[in-house]
C-alpha cells in the first residue's frame, strides 16, 4: 500500500503533525487507543499547555533549537484550538492550564482534527522493519496476524520516549534515527522522585510543604513531597532533571525567608515556648521531629541567642541531601535528551541528511519542564512538520 505520509505514534505530537500534513496520511500505533499519555496526564485534567511557555523552560544539547517551532506555533495557538472545540480550561497555578473536564476530550479533539484532515489511523499495529529504497520509506508492519509492506514518501518519527513502559513506551525512536544515521544523546528519566537508599523519609511519607529545591544549578519553588523511598512533589520533579548520580540537591524549606523573623518575634513573646513547638507552627511536625536530633535542638526560645536562631535556619534554609537515584522510567513523566537535534531542521523537524525523515515530539532531544511544556513541545514540533510536509507533498 502507498501512502503519501506514515507517521509513527498516535500520540500528542503525531496526532498534532497528522491534522496539519495534508493529505495521504496514515498513522500508526502499536496501542489500543490513541494518546494513552494524554488521557493520564494531568491527574487526568490534562496539563496541555502553560501561559508562560518559552524557550528557557526547556533542555536540550541545543537551547535555540525549540525557539523556531514554538515561536511559531504557540501556547495561544493551542488554546486558540482548544477553545474552537468549546473545551473549557482553568489555569491552576503558574500558568499551568488543564481542562475543567477529562484529558480525553483533548484526545477526541485531535481525533476530530485529524478526520477532518482525512488522516487515517490504524490501532494495535507494530512496527517490523524500515527502509529505505532510494525513492520512498518502506516500512513493513504487522497488524491483525498478518505483516503488510507500507510505502510512504515522508516518515514521521512521533512514537515518544522511554518513560512508563507499561504504557507502551518503547526506544523505536531512537532505533530509527541510529538506523538511518542520525546521533542520540544521553538518555535518562526526568521529571521523576528521587529515592534514599535507606528509606530515611519512610516515616514522613505522605507530608508535604512549600520549599525551594536547587539542583544543577537550577532552582524551583513549589510543593515538595515525602515519600517512603524518597522525595517527590512538582519541586523536586523539576529538580530532577537537572540533577545527577552522585550530586547533592538542596532544599530551602524556608523559600520565603521569613523564618528568623518570626522565631525572634516569638521569643519576645513566648519565651518558654520549646523550640521544637515553634517550628512545627511553620513547618510539618513530623518534620521538625525527624530533623531535630541532627539540629541539636533542645529548650525553650528564650534560651536560644540570635547566632543559635540563625544557625538553625541557615540549616533549614540550606538542607543537602544526597539522593542515591531516581524511580526511573516507571514513573518518569518524560525522557531526557534523545534524538540529537544538530540533525535536524528546526523550521521543519526532517532529517538533513534523509530527505522526508521528520522526527517530532519527545523523541528529540528537546525535554520541557513540569507544567504544560511537554505537551506544547508536541504541539509546536507536531505542528511544523505538517507544515513542512504539507508544502513538500
Ligand atoms: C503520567 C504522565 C503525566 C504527564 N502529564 C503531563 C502534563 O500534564 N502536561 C504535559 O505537558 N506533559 C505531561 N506528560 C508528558 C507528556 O505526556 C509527553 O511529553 C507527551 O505525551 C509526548 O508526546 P509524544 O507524542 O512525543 O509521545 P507519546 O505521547 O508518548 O506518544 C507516542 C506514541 O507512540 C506509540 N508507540 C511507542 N512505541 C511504539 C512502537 N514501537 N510501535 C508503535 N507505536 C509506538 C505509543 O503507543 C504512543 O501512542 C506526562 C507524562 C506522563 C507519563
Amino acid at each position: 500500500m502507498d501512502v503519501s505520509t506514515l507517521i509513527l505514534g498516535a500520540g500528542a505530537a503525531g496526532m498534532m503533525c497528522a491534522a496539519h500534513a495534508g493529505p495521504g496520511v496514515l498513522v500508526i500505533d502499536h496501542a489500543k487507543r490513541p494518546g494513552e499519555k494524554i488521557r493520564i496526564s494531568g491527574g487526568g485534567r490534562c496539563n496541555f499547555t502553560n501561559l508562560h511557555a518559552g524557550p528557557e523552560n526547556f533542555l536540550s544539547a541545543n537551547p535555540h533549537f525549540c525557539k523556531s517551532a514554538l515561536g511559531r506555533y504557540t501556547q495561544w495557538d493551542f488554546i486558540e484550538l482548544v477553545a474552537r472545540h468549546g473545551i473549557g480550561w482553568h489555569e491552576k497555578t503558574l500558568g499551568q492550564l488543564f481542562c475543567d473536564g477529562k484529558s480525553p476530550q483533548i484526545i477526541a479533539m485531535l481525533q476530530d482534527e485529524m478526520a477532518r484532515a482525512g488522516a487515517d489511523l490504524w490501532l494495535r499495529t507494530s512496527v517490523a522493519g524500515i527502509a529505505h529504497d532510494g525513492a520512498a520509506f518502506r516500512v513493513a508492519v504487522d497488524r491483525e496476524g498478518a505483516r503488510e509492506v507500507l510505502r510512504a514518501h515522508n516518515l514521521v518519527v512521533a512514537t515518544g520516549g522511554k518513560s512508563i513502559p507499561a504504557m507502551g513506551a518503547t526506544g523505536l525512536a531512537y532505533d530509527i534515527a541510529r538506523q538511518f544515521g542520525h546521533a542520540v544523546t544521553e538518555t535518562r528519566p526526568a521529571l521523576v522522585p528521587l529515592t534514599f537508599s535507606d528509606k530515611r523519609f519512610a516515616a514522613l511519607s505522605g507530608t508535604a510543604m512549600p520549599a525551594r529545591v536547587t539542583a544543577g544549578g537550577a532552582a524551583f519553588e513549589e510543593a515538595v513531597l515525602f515519600t517512603h523511598r524518597g522525595l517527590s512533589g512538582p519541586a523536586v520533579l523539576q529538580a530532577s532533571s537537572y540533577w545527577r548520580e552522585g550530586c547533592e540537591i538542596a532544599l530551602d524549606l524556608d523559600p520565603g525567608g521569613g523564618l528568623l523573623d518570626a522565631l525572634r518575634d516569638q521569643r519576645q513573646r513566648a519565651g518558654r515556648r520549646k523550640v521544637e513547638t515553634e517550628l512545627a507552627r511553620h513547618l510539618p511536625g513530623r518534620l521538625v521531629e525527624h530533623l531535630a536530633p541532627g539540629l541539636g535542638l533542645s529548650g525553650n526560645l528564650a534560651d536560644q541567642p540570635d547566632a543559635r536562631l540563625a544557625e538553625v535556619v541557615g540549616a533549614l534554609r540550606n538542607w543537602r541531601l544526597k539522593p542515591a537515584g531516581s524511580e526511573g522510567y516507571r514513573t518518569a513523566e518524560v525522557t531526557l535528551g534523545g534524538i540529537d537535534t544538530a540533525g535536524l531542521s528546526s523550521q521543519t523537524m526532517m532529517s538533513r541528511s534523509v530527505p522526508g525523515l521528520f522526527m517530532i515530539g519527545e523523541a528529540v532531544d528537546v525535554t520541557g519542564w513540569l507544567g504544560g511544556y511537554n505537551f506544547q513541545w508536541a504541539w509546536s514540533s507536531g505542528w511544523a512538520a505538517g507544515q513542512a510536509i504539507r508544502v513538500r507533498g
